[in-house]
């Protein structure tokens, strides 16, 4: 098994509990010890919830019986049938096995942007997360001590591209923030402080449909955010941002949220993609690779339910529930019994914009304001796997509530290159070719 979010961990512990421990031995590479709950991600930037919250164990229960291989895959010889993995000790190591579950999630998707890897922060990472509320915070304490009006008006300037719900929560998050800290700072004007969302689509969180998608436009643009559609990114710089209307917006701070593209894994293999995506059937297989599957942000899993030719949205919803399908479809296969196709209609979609604020769709039907925000919650809390999480959650939203936001800025990572280039590792992976010569330099190779 690869990657440990949400189809991983899913897939691994029904694992667990459906085969016998004589049946089969299960192996995890994954870099980190927990699964990240995404979702709440913009809600540690803020500092609404404290990173560990939303951070599941890998190692909560005696029960768990599978081995964990602290690392990352660079590599999978399909042919070989070798997984390569770099361990988090930089040691190169192959694992052979009978049954690969491929669930690697998605990386930043990035476009050939001047200055956009050099100078943007991603939002796909507890590292990231935790980086930028330090940076935020870090923003108005040197713009207090400036004495310089052109150093402050490009650290009070904030841009979050992309609209879809990950940066429309982040944008929503964070601009509380800085509005609730603001209050800390007399010296600061608070109208100099700016939040720009941007996108190249000309709606905001188009699933959400029309009318919902007017009423997130209307919290965020109450709330002072500027929301400018059909507008990207021409450059990125150390001290502006220049958009492709013309406007160069002097900032210090450029959060890239524009979509994700599948894990650089999935090219190692060397089979069919789907826009990058891994192409496997209904049943999650890699056609003509038995004991093979893919599932998540990772794999084009045919959306069955939509009807031919719909792959599933990049969702949790639809990772996690994959994620116990293949477990299923990876036992009837080992007992010689036949596989399921994956079948899910789509919940709908929840979007936290902080605070009373949020926008909802479950099952079709539309919410905003508080019973929005309810649903939201609810919703996020529910799916959290453990209890002692929903408790951590559920306790930071109550202190939140009546003892409002915190502004520490810790400082770990102060000095650490922190762009999205730093965080998710994109250049650790092999070539099929590199792969096969390691695999074949291993003994393992098969000509
Ligand atoms: C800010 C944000 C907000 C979101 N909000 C929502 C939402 O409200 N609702 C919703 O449904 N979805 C939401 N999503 C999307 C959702 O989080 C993803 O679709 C979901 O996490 C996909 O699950 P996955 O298991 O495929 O990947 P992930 O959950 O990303 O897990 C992949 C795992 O694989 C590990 N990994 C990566 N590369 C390797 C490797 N080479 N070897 C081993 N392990 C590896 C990673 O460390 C990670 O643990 C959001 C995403 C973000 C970033």
């Amino acid at each position: 098994m690869v990657g440990a979010g949400f189809a991983g961990v899913e897939c691994v512990r029904r694992l667990e509990r459906r085969l016998g421990p004589d049946e089969a031995d299960v192996t995890l590479v994954t870099p980190f010890s927990y699964q990240l709950y995404l979702p709440l991600l913009p809600q540690v930037a803020s500092g609404v919830l404290t990173p560990q919250s939303i951070a599941l164990s890998l190692r909560r229960s005696r029960k768990y019986r599978t081995r964990i291989i602290p690392g990352g895959a660079i590599g999978v010889d399909l042919k070989a049938k070798v997984c390569v993995i770099r361990t988090i000790t930089d040691q190169t190591v192959d694992e052979p096995y009978d049954y690969l579950v491929l669930a690697p999630g998605s990386v930043t998707r990035t476009f050939d942007i001047p200055g956009l890897t050099d100078h943007a922060f991603g939002m796909k990472t507890l590292a990231e997360a935790a980086y930028i509320r330090d940076h935020v915070i870090s923003q108005l304490d040197l713009a207090d001590a400036s004495q310089d009006p052109a150093e402050r008006a490009s650290r009070l300037q904030f841009v979050v591209v992309g609209g879809g719900y990950a940066g429309t929560e982040t944008a929503a998050c964070l601009q509380r923030l800085t509005h609730s800290a603001v209050k800390r700072y007399p010296r600061l004007d608070p109208r100099l402080i700016k939040w720009h969302l941007i996108d190249i689509a000309p709606k905001l969180m188009p699933e959400l449909g029309d009318r919902l998608g007017r009423s997130a436009m209307e919290v965020l643009q109450r709330r002072g955010i500027e929301v400018s559609l059909g507008v990207s990114i021409e450059k990125a710089g150390p001290e502006e941002v220049t958009f492709t209307d013309g406007r160069v917006i002097p900032t210090r701070t450029l959060i890239w949220t524009a979509g994700v593209v599948a894990s650089p894994l999935i090219a190692t293999l060397g089979a069919e993609t789907v826009r990058g995506r891994l192409a496997v059937t209904a049943e999650m297989s890699l056609p003509g690779h038995d004991g093979v599957f893919a599932l998540g942000d990772a794999a084009a899993v045919p959306d069955v339910a939509k009807g031919l030719g719909n792959v599933c949205p990049p969702t949790a919803q639809h990772a996690m529930r994959q994620g116990r399908k293949v477990a299923d479809n990876v036992v009837a296969t080992l007992r010689g019994q036949s596989m399921e196709p994956y079948i899910h209609k789509d919940l709908g979609l929840v979007v936290d914009l902080g605070g009373k604020d949020a926008v909802s769709k479950p099952l079709g039907i539309e919410l905003h304001g508080l019973p929005a925000q309810a649903v939201a919650r609810g919703y996020h809390w529910s799916a959290l796997r453990t209890n002692v999480a929903k408790t951590r959650v559920l306790t930071n939203w109550v202190l939140n509530a009546v003892a409002g936001d915190d502004f520490v800025r810790t400082g770990f990572q102060a000095r650490k290159p922190a762009k999205l280039k730093d965080f998710e590792y994109t250049d650790a992976y092999m070539t099929p070719e590199q792969v096969r010569e390691y695999v074949e330099g291993s003994g393992r190779g098969v000509s």
